[in-house]
């Protein structure tokens, strides 16, 4: 299998595009994969092919081993840019989720005070008071929103539970444009050979529409960069994502694109 697991708690620092030098958190097994999405594309790999029984690292470990990891790189003069809740699935399934966010920013204050906390989210959590407010006190609650279509979404995100955009988008909208939309755009086909570009004006235009509605202060856009459990799937095209870009920007949005 191509697709990748990452260590846990910690793992990295890696260079992200999108945030610079991150060190990551990952709050799910080293062993597996949970999250409430089944993406075609997930790095991951699919979640029926990284089942676990391991246990979720807990807030104790999850903290003593961050805060040995941000002495570490404070002696060696290379802190974070950016502390990242991501890893093997969707941060916010923890348990411990709030509680660890509150050590996490404790942690970044006394020992890496310019780094950015980021968490890098599929939004399924957030109508949950306790995981809206702990995303509210994070420097970057990066949401993920791909499409406003519901087929679409259920060809390619896959969620295992409950999920419908239109409430997805209204609980966007409280976080007050505390919250930063990142999107994949890509091409291809799905495992039943239905077709998943989501650059047509199709798909695209009812999306900003989505972004003018949620006024995130930021957007993310990027397309496919490692290997994907479909093998069918493919890069969106730079032109097409800078397109895309253009509209926002006219918009008025701060955008980004990874390529
Ligand atoms: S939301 Fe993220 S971690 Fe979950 S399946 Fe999709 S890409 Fe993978």
């Amino acid at each position: 299998m191509s697709t990748i697991l990452f260590e846990s708690p910690i793992f990295g620092p890696v260079i992200s595009r999108r945030l610079g030098v991150s060190l990551g958190i990952n709050l799910l097994p080293a062993s597996g994969k949970v999250c409430t999405f089944d993406c075609i594309y997930c790095e991951c790999g699919l979640n029926r092919e990284r089942k676990t029984d391991e246990k979720m690292p807990t807030v104790q470990v999850v903290l003593e081993q961050l805060q040995a990891c941000l002495i570490r790189m404070g002696q060696e003069g290379r802190l974070p840019d950016v502390i990242t809740f991501a890893g093997n699935g969707e941060p916010t399934a923890h348990p411990h989720f709030a509680e660890i966010i509150d050590g996490v920013i404790a942690l970044r204050n006394r020992l890496s005070p310019k780094a950015k906390v980021s968490v890098l989210s599929n939004g399924t959590q957030i109508h949950k008071p306790h995981i809206f407010n702990a995303l509210m006190k994070v420097d970057n609650n990066i949401l993920k929103l791909d499409t406003v279509d519901e087929d679409y979404i259920e060809r390619v995100n896959r969620p295992s539970s409950y999920y419908r955009v239109a409430e997805q988008i209204e609980a966007f909208k409280r976080f007050n444009g505390r919250v930063m939309v990142q999107t994949m755009f890509m091409k291809g086909k799905d495992f039943l050979g239905r077709d998943v570009d989501n650059t047509s004006e199709r798909y695209v235009g009812p999306w900003i529409e989505a972004i003018k509605a949620i006024g995130p202060e930021k957007v993310m856009i990027y397309t496919i960069d490692r290997e994907t459990p479909d093998k069918e799937l493919q890069k969106a095209m730079p032109q097409e994502l800078d397109a895309i870009a253009d509209r926002l920007k006219r918009e008025g949005f701060d955008v980004s694109v990874s390529y």
